[in-house]
C-alpha cells in the first residue's frame, strides 16, 4: 500500500534520524516499513524487513501469543508501552536475541490503522543493570560472610576476655593467697620473736623460783625443818605448772596459727564435766573454792579437749587475779538451744579503758603488771570459742570482779 505521509521528505529525515528503532506495521501483521537503526538493531539489510511479518521479529516461543496481543491492540487501539514489568525478547536475523523495549503508537490512513513500535535496545541496559544486581548479590553474600566474620570475632573475643578475665581472677586469688601466707609467716615470726622475749622474761622468775627452792630445800634437808622443805616444794610446783601453762598456750597458738586444730565432738554431759575440771584445779590458791551451779541432766555436743581447755583457763585467770579465800563460781545454763557458761570471781576487775582490748595478743590490763602472765590465754580462748561456733563475752567492775561468759550450740 501506498502511504503518502511515510513518503513525504519531512517524515523521511525524521524517520531516519530518530535514535530508536521504528517500525511500522499494518493491521495484519505486516511490516510495511523500518526505519535504519530498527533494520540495524534486528540484523537485516536496507528495507529487507518490509513485507516480512512482525512475529518473524520474535522468537518462536512468544508468537503465538503475540497474534493475540496484537489483534487485542488493533480491536482498542492506544499509545501504549509493552510488557511494562516483564523482559521483551526479540529475535535476530542471526538468531540472536536481543532485550528490548517498546513503545506502541498507532495511525489511521484511509480507515486503514497503522501501528508503530518505537524499539530500544537495551542490551546494554540489561547488561549493565545484571552487573548491578550481581554485585548487589555479591554485596549482600559479603555483607552476610562480613557479618558472619564479625560475629565470629566477637565471639573469639569475647571468649578471649572472658578467658583474661578467669585468668586475672585466679591470679588475684593467687597473689591473695601468696599474700595471706606471708602474712601467717610474718605472723608466726612476730609469735616466735614474742615468745623468745617473753620466755626469757617470764621463765626467769619461776626458773629462779625453781633453783632458790631447790638449794633451800637441800640446807632445810640438813637442818630437818620439813614445812620449809615442804613449802619450797609447793613454790617449786607452782612454777612448774606456770612454765609448763606458758608452753602449752604457745603450742595452742601455734596450733591455731597452722589451722591444725581438728575438732571432734562428743556428747558430754555438763555437770559431771565441770566437776571433773574443777578437781584439775590443782594451782588455786589457798582457800579458794569453786562453786559449781549447773542442772543435773544438761549436755552438749562438742569437742571436750577444747571446751576443756576453755574453761581451765577461764578458771586460772579468775583464780589467778582474785585473793586467796575467795570464791569462783562456775555455772551452766540452757538458753535457747544453747548452753551457757560462766566463770564469775571476786578478784581485781578490769579497768573500763583496757576492756576493749582484753581478747588482743599479749595484752595485759593495767592492773595486772604484777601478777605472772604472758597476754595470751585470752586471745587463745577466743579463737578456741570460735571454732566451736560459740561467742564469748564479760563483764567486769574495777575491784569488784569479772564474769566471762561463754555460749555454745547445744549440738
Ligand atoms: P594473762 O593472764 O597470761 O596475762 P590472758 O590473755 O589470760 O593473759 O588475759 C589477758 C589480760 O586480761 C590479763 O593480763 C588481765 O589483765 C586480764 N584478765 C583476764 N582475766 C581476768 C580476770 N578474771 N580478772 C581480772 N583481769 C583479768
Amino acid at each position: 500500500m501506498e502511504i503518502s505521509f511515510v513518503t513525504s521528505d519531512t517524515f523521511r529525515q525524521l524517520f531516519k534520524s530518530m535514535s530508536e528503532g521504528i517500525i511500522m506495521v499494518e493491521e495484519s501483521g505486516k511490516i510495511s516499513i523500518a526505519n535504519p537503526v530498527a533494520e540495524k538493531m534486528f540484523g537485516y539489510g536496507n528495507d529487507e524487513l518490509i513485507g516480512m511479518a512482525l512475529e518473524d521479529l520474535l522468537p518462536e516461543r512468544y508468537r503465538g501469543n503475540h497474534i493475540a496481543f496484537r489483534q487485542g491492540f488493533n480491536a482498542h487501539p492506544e499509545p501504549r508501552k509493552m510488557g511494562i514489568g516483564r523482559d521483551l525478547t526479540a529475535l535476530r536475523k542471526d538468531g540472536t536475541e536481543i532485550p528490548v523495549e517498546i513503545s506502541l503508537s498507532y495511525t489511521r490512513v484511509d480507515e486503514s490503522l497503522f501501528i508503530m513500535a518505537f524499539i530500544s535496545d537495551i542490551s546494554l541496559r540489561k547488561k549493565t543493570e545484571d552487573a548491578l544486581k550481581r554485585s548487589e548479590e555479591q554485596l549482600i553474600v559479603y555483607a552476610a560472610e562480613l557479618e558472619h566474620k564479625v560475629k565470629a570475632r566477637t565471639e573469639a573475643l569475647n571468649t578471649s576476655i572472658a578467658k583474661l578475665e578467669r585468668e586475672i581472677i585466679e591470679r588475684k586469688k593467687a597473689e591473695e593467697e601468696v599474700r595471706k601466707s606471708l602474712e601467717r609467716e610474718r605472723e608466726l615470726n612476730e609469735l616466735k620473736s614474742k615468745f623468745v622475749s617473753i620466755a626469757s622474761h617470764e621463765f626467769r622468775t619461776p626458773l629462779s623460783t625453781v633453783m632458790s627452792s631447790a638449794s633451800l630445800i637441800q640446807q632445810y634437808k640438813d637442818k630437818n625443818d620439813l614445812e620449809k622443805i615442804d613449802k619450797h616444794i609447793q613454790r617449786i610446783k607452782s612454777s612448774v605448772d606456770h612454765l609448763t601453762s606458758i608452753l602449752n598456750d604457745f603450742l595452742s597458738l601455734g596450733k591455731l596459727e597452722e589451722g591444725k586444730v581438728d575438732i571432734q565432738p562428743e556428747k558430754i554431759p555438763v555437770q559431771n564435766f565441770l566437776k571433773e575440771i574443777s578437781e584439775e584445779m590443782t594451782s588455786l590458791k589457798d582457800g579458794q573454792q569453786i562453786k559449781i551451779d549447773c542442772q543435773a541432766d544438761l549436755s552438749i555436743q562438742t569437742d571436750p579437749r577444747i571446751l576443756r581447755n576453755v574453761l581451765f583457763n577461764l578458771i586460772s585467770n579468775a583464780s589467778k587475779y582474785s585473793d586467796r579465800d575467795k570464791v569462783i563460781y562456775l555455772g551452766c545454763v540452757l538458753q535457747q538451744n544453747h548452753l551457757v557458761f560462766s566463770v564469775s570471781d571476786e578478784g581485781i576487775g578490769i579497768p573500763v579503758e583496757d576492756q576493749k582490748y582484753l581478747f588482743d595478743r599479749f595484752f595485759r590490763a593495767s592492773n595486772a603488771i604484777n601478777i605472772q602472765g604472758s597476754g595470751l590465754g585470752l586471745n587463745i580462748v577466743k579463737r578456741y570459742v570460735d571454732l566451736l561456733r560459740g561467742t564469748i563475752t564479760f563483764t567486769s567492775e574495777y575491784q569488784k570482779g569479772s564474769t566471762f561468759t561463754v555460749s555454745m550450740p547445744q549440738k
